[in-house]
């Protein structure tokens, strides 16, 4: 505790802050667009104000790297369907439960009487399983590379235990995929802030394209403040000496190879998968996983194939989250923002989830 406490002087510390702002804005040769890809910078980089102290420095652009914003809302229907099967419980992770598909949410279904829960950790769902031997368990895994081990580490659980009650609808995406599909699509990105905690499972191998092939620096950093700013510096460094690297600040977490183990339980139960629609980026081929075939008997998609249906379905029309994840649109472009559409009321995933851009918005409320 005491640890983290020191950790926090250090990284938060709003002098070394302001020190860094000061080279920042002096070594900067324009005005660099960024893109933090991941959620979590986004709230780092809106809560500690930084749009306002490197204005001219930097324009920052927010990512698709929140996975409950990136969820397309037929998704969302599935998870909802599968709500309301008979002897179901549809367990998932926090904010999902709260995202509108074109029946409702989750919260939606679980107060019309669905069996819905939510946890903290996936292996959560054995203590469910075991306490509901009759029913059939479905955990709705979501998230990036990050939380991929951990919907690993419960299947091998449960087919090594060979539990016949505990079934699966993955959801789990991957980050180069959709960093890639935004560059190819013609975005006007300078460079990109790496996310962190991919980054300690993927090592930031899985970045070293984007600076060979695109010649788009990328820093991957750490989540605090300080951190992030030292990005930024190495960012304008590059830039301004005319180079395009692959860097790591967050080399207390962070390394190129990344979590072998992880990776090696990741390949042992997924395997790519095209066909898996995000909202606002569309149809990035080999960006999302499926289960392996091997064990498609704990694959809910497949077990329930004939009442989950592939439609694509739209977002809200008042919604702009599609734009804001590839980076066209700020929050505040939007009409209904912070309006009809706030946290408590929420029309859009990117306001829903703790790492939303929109909700980062309408938390620090410290708009440019
Ligand atoms: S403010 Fe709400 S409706 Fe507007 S883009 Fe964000 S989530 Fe969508």
């Amino acid at each position: 505790m005491q640890n983290q406490l020191d950790m926090f002087k250090v990284f938060r510390n709003p002098e070394h802050i302001k020190a860094l702002a000061k080279l920042i804005n002096l070594e900067a040769p324009k005005k660099i667009k960024v893109m933090e890809v991941c959620g979590g910078h986004t709230h780092t980089i809106m809560k500690y104000g930084l749009p306002q102290i490197l204005k001219n420095s930097f324009e920052f652009v927010h990512g698709p790297g929140c996975p409950v914003c990136v969820m397309p809302k037929n998704r969302i229907d599935h998870a909802y369907i599968l709500a309301n099967q008979k002897d179901v419980i549809l367990v998932t992770l926090g904010d999902m439960i709260k995202v509108p598909g074109s029946h409702g949410s989750l919260a939606d279904a679980r107060s019309k009487g669905a069996d819905v829960r939510f946890v903290y950790s996936p292996m959560d769902v054995l203590k469910i399983a075991a306490q509901n031997p009759t029913k059939k368990v479905i955990f709705f895994a979501i998230g990036f590379e990050t939380t991929t081990p951990m919907s690993a580490a419960l299947i091998k659980h449960v087919i090594e235990k060979k539990l016949s009650n505990v079934l699966f609808h993955i959801n789990h995406v991957t980050v180069p995929e959709a960093m890639e599909a935004l560059l190819v699509n013609g975005s006007l990105i300078d460079a990109f802030i790496g996310p962190s905690h991919v980054s300690v499972i993927t090592g930031s191998k899985i970045y070293d394209k984007f600076p060979k092939e695109y010649k788009k620096p990328v820093v991957v950093a750490g989540f605090e403040p300080v951190d992030v700013m030292e990005g930024l510096l190495m960012i304008a460094r590059q830039v301004k000496e005319g180079r395009s690297e692959l860097e790591n600040q967050y080399t207390r977490s962070v390394t190129f190879e990344g979590n072998i183990v992880a990776q090696k339980l990741i390949d042992t139960y997924f395997e790519k998968r095209d066909g898996f629609i995000w909202r606002g980026l569309g149809n990035i081929p080999k960006s999302a996983l499926k289960l392996k075939d091997e064990f498609s008997s704990y694959d809910a998609e497949v077990v329930y194939k004939d009442a989950l249906p592939n439609d694509l379905v739209d977002d809200h029309k008042s919604c702009i989250c599609g734009e804001i994840l590839r980076g066209l649109a700020k929050p505040t472009d939007c009409k209904v923002f912070g309006t009809a559409c706030k946290p408590s009321s929420p029309i859009g995933s990117c306001m829903v989830s703790s790492e939303g851009a929109c909700a980062a918005y309408y938390k620090y409320g410290n708009l440019l």
